[in-house]
């Protein structure tokens, strides 16, 4: 579909570096200019740190390091004498330095960064186009310091709610997960994830926020002067996403016709197709054109298809294909009656809506489109998401495509048992619904001993 559609090309000649194509830019700038709205409300200030880090920088938090090291592209030529650079994969290790001279006392903090560019991983497995890349070109990373570790919590929860935010935007169904201790990003406190369900069942992280305590300004030595004169460490937070929401957005929202792009983000919000009957072709170009401009200066994308040598049917799927969420439709006894014809690209109903009304009409379907994206896209992950009290009950479930909830004590020896009896991945456990009233009668089915958490288990992307 996303090469059909004209989006994205995975045709390139490196190997987990693909070519994003006019019609995905302008999907991609819609999507990256609503989590820039979002991050420029709450205070973030925009940055861009260069492409290269010191290799010593990067290698200074151990377990960042250890865990980042066969993942990284060096730098082999081109460099002066002891000089050693990598290819940032992230870029905790490029900030901190800086964080460091730019922080000197309290009224310094908060400090909230945040920068949307190309990360790189050397990738050994599988690459997947938008999904398992090299080059992570849509990476949006925010970093932040603060005084406390309250504050910096705090901050975790901001974030937390404006990635749910930004999802619902974008009518991507989410869970909310504290990732288990042997699954958090290296170097972190802790890892709040959100992931997604995609159609074939297997689970694709689409976001994360991380709390980093004092690892990071330990060892970049970012202190801080405090309100009564002392000197402190600073708490930092880091949280991102990537061009994954965007294949998400379009793996949970497409059909066997091709996208469906819900409009706030569609490149093209309503197509306008003149019927072009001999006698009255020049009358239905004239109204079309008379629509495009009125639906302009309302702000909304919209096109005309005049194109001569292809008929109204074979237009029909073009636009189909591209998931322009309206079509408009001009017919000869549209003009006369001074109405016209949409057609939603998520249901294909037809409706009839007078001349004079259409902009308000459009705005409305706008609207019904997006309510019922979002909710036939949650209905589906609800679906999948079961409970199992038994590890072989959980794997068969996790097979057949589902995310499945194990009752676990919340010792790491017992969940990594489970993970590994139900021979699956873990999302870890809930943060987005009240355990406590669930797991009152469940025991952990490793030690037997009561549960007092759950354990998410899926097939990950
Ligand atoms: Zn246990």
């Amino acid at each position: 579909m996303i090469l059909e559609s004209e989006l994205y090309d995975y045709r390139y000649p490196v190997k987990g570096c693909y070519v994003w194509r006019p019609y995905g830019m302008k999907l991609r700038r819609l999507v990256e200019s609503y989590i820039r709205k979002l991050l420029e409300d709450s205070g973030h200030g925009e940055v861009l740190f260069p492409v290269f880090i010191p290799h010593e920088f990067f290698s200074k938090e151990a377990e960042h390091f250890r865990n980042f090291e066969n993942e990284v592209f060096w730098v082999t030529k081109g460099l002066h004498g002891e000089e050693r650079l990598i290819l940032r994969p992230t870029s905790e290790t490029a900030i901190m330095p800086m964080f460091r001279l730019w922080i000197r006392d309290h009224t310094d903090l908060p400090l909230k960064v945040y920068q949307i560019v190309s990360v790189f991983r050397a990738e050994t497995k599988t690459t997947h186009p938008m999904i398992r890349l090299r080059e992570i070109s849509m990476f949006k990373e925010a970093h932040t310091a603060h005084a406390t570790r309250d504050d910096a919590e705090r901050q975790v929860r901001e974030a937390v709610e404006m990635y749910r935010k930004f999802f619902d935007y974008l009518c991507i169904p989410y869970l909310v997960s504290m990732r288990p201790d042997w699954d958090k990003f290296p170097g972190a406190v802790y890892t709040i994830a959100f992931d997604t369900i995609m159609p074939d069942g297997k689970t694709l992280q689409i976001g994360t926020v991380h709390y980093l305590g004092e690892n990071f300004s330990r060892v970049f030595d970012v202190k801080f002067l405090t309100q009564d004169g002392k000197i402190e460490y600073v708490h930092t937070t880091s949280y991102g996403i990537s061009e994954r929401v965007i294949a998400t957005l379009l793996a949970v929202h497409g059909d066997d016709r091709g996208l469906c792009i819900p409009p706030h983000v569609a490149p093209i919000q309503a197509v306008i197709i003149p019927i072009m009957y001999k006698d009255v072709k020049e009358r239905a170009l004239q109204e079309a054109r008379k629509i495009l401009e009125d639906l302009r200066q309302a702000s909304i994308r919209a096109v005309v298809d005049d194109r001569e040598d292809k008929t109204p049917g074979w237009k029909y799927y073009y636009w189909e294909l591209k998931g322009v969420p309206v079509r408009i439709e001009i017919g000869p006894r549209d003009i006369e009656e001074k109405k016209i014809t949409l057609v939603r690209r998520d249901t294909f109903e037809k409706y009839e809506a007078s001349r004079d009304e259409l902009v308000d009409a459009l705005l409305y379907l706008f609207s019904e489109i997006e309510k019922n994206l979002r909710e036939e896209a949650w209905r589906f992950l609800n679906s999948r998401l079961k409970l199992a009290s038994r590890v072989d009950e959980a794997h068969k479930l996790v097979e057949e495509g589902n995310i499945v909830e194990v009752p676990w004590c919340g010792k790491n020896e017992c969940g990594l048992k489970i993970q590994e009896r139900a021979n699956s991945d873990v999302l870890g456990t809930p943060l987005d619904k009240e355990i406590s009233g669930i797991v009152t009668d469940l025991r952990c089915p490793v030690c037997g001993e009561r549960a007092n958490t759950l354990l998410r288990l899926a097939n990950r992307y």
